[in-house]
């Protein structure tokens, strides 16, 4: 046979290890797993704290640690740690924060899967209660001598309510319990929940910092001591690690974030107004059209308008619901949100009756998402819909 004088097995594996001379306006994607180290002592000295430096991608990625850093920022947090989901993010802290013997407050509406770890929890002898309030005061009434965590979302899911920041931090540190916020609604940049006092703020990357569907990630951010033990523990350990290029994905989005959110806010707006004049249209939940308890509290903690709110028609009809949705061109029926484009999502898949009764949700609530489309064209084909399915007014 012939022999090749060239080593294919050495080609194949060799490493270059000169470093690039060029600096790339984009930053790299450092698509690597782990990284090499010119001495046996600098590996030792690093190896001793793989969440801070660049061993092993599960541990830290350059790529996963700017997103880190710019999100660190934009919170004014001390620290961040980026995971594969919202929903990484979330688990990770919990499980983090919780031991067997502690309790778990979840007020008002949260993200479904977040309740169901809470309650999935009690088989590790963690205890949780999902409660509604209507004051931010009344929280006190339900802790509990072992609460450790109050969790919690302002504004919240399907009903967008907001609570006192400011006095549910200072009701939790009164007490030693961590305040867990997730923020994913408001986005980095209209909700500012660490200046308030809350420990930890968790965004869904997935929505407006990623912000054109095509990634799923999540983040934590707070102080360093916290947020290393939710590293070390949750990241770490449980590795719901985010890949290096879903990073530089959402580290693109945030280029664009406040161009986006300015917009998100002026379409919301002017949709909301439209909304609220048509009569085929009963309820808008969202904090624009909330009491003025409410308002005051978006005065307050709000520098921007998200766009997810949920309307309910005033026909009940289950059916026609259906239809309605069906028949919009423009929207699109789909779950997740903050994209490019605007979505309906009925919260009635006719067979959770007795949810929506406990979540206090009409058959005919629907969350919507305004996208980046013109806000005139969305009225339209609101307007549309509504007159194919319920006649003209
Ligand atoms: C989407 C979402 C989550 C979950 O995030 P994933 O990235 O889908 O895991 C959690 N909380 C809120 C409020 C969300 O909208």
């Amino acid at each position: 046979m012939h022999k090749y004088v060239r080593d294919f097995e050495t080609i194949c594996s060799e490493v270059d290890k000169e470093y690039a001379n060029y600096i790339p306006m984009a930053p790299d994607i450092v698509q690597t797993s782990s990284f090499y180290y010119p001495s046996y002592e600098e590996f030792m000295e690093d190896s001793k704290d793989e969440k801070s430096n660049f061993v092993y991608t599960r541990g830290a990625n350059p790529t996963t640690k700017l997103l880190e850093d710019k999100l660190a920022a934009l919170c004014g947090g001390e620290c961040c740690r980026v995971f594969g989901s919202g929903m990484g993010a979330i688990s990770a802290t919990l499980f983090s924060l919780l031991s067997s013997g502690d309790h778990v407050l979840m007020v008002n509406t949260i993200y479904g899967e977040s309740v169901q770890f809470v309650k999935d929890l009690s088989r590790f002898g963690v205890a949780m209660d999902r409660i509604d309030v209507e004051t931010t005061d009344d929280i006190e009434d339900y802790l509990q001598e072992n609460t450790k965590i109050i969790y919690f979302e302002s504004p919240s899911s399907q009903k967008f309510e907001l609570l006192d920041l400011e006095k549910i931090a200072s009701i939790a540190r009164s007490r030693g319990i961590y305040t867990v916020l997730d923020g994913t609604w408001a986005s980095p940049l209209f909700q500012d929940p660490l200046a308030f006092h809350i420990d930890l703020v968790i965004h869904s990357l997935s929505k407006y910092v990623g912000g054109h569907s095509d990634i799923v990630a999540g983040a934590v951010i707070g102080s360093k001591e916290l947020v290393d033990l939710i590293s070390i523990r949750g990241h770490h350990a449980l590795g719901s690690v985010n890949a290096p290029f879903n990073s530089w994905l959402a580290l693109r989005g945030i280029r664009t974030l406040p161009v986006r959110m300015q917009q998100f806010d002026q379409s919301v707006q002017r949709v909301i107004q439209y909304l609220m004049e048509d009569p085929r249209v009963h309820r808008i939940y969202h904090p624009m059209t909330a009491s003025s308890e409410q308002k005051q509290l978006a005065q307050k903690y709000l520098s921007g308008y998200g766009s997810l709110l949920a309307i309910s028609l005033t026909d009940p009809s289950f059916e026609k619901m259906v239809e309605f949705v069906n028949e919009l061109k423009v929207f699109s029926i789909g779950v997740s949100w903050g994209g490019f484009e605007s979505l309906v999502l009925p919260a009635n898949k006719g067979t959770n009756q007795q949810q929506l009764i406990e979540r206090g949700l009409s058959s005919t609530h629907i969350r919507m998402f305004i996208g980046l489309e013109s806000p005139e064209i969305l009225i339209q084909d609101l307007n549309q819909a509504l007159t194919k399915v319920y006649g003209g007014i």
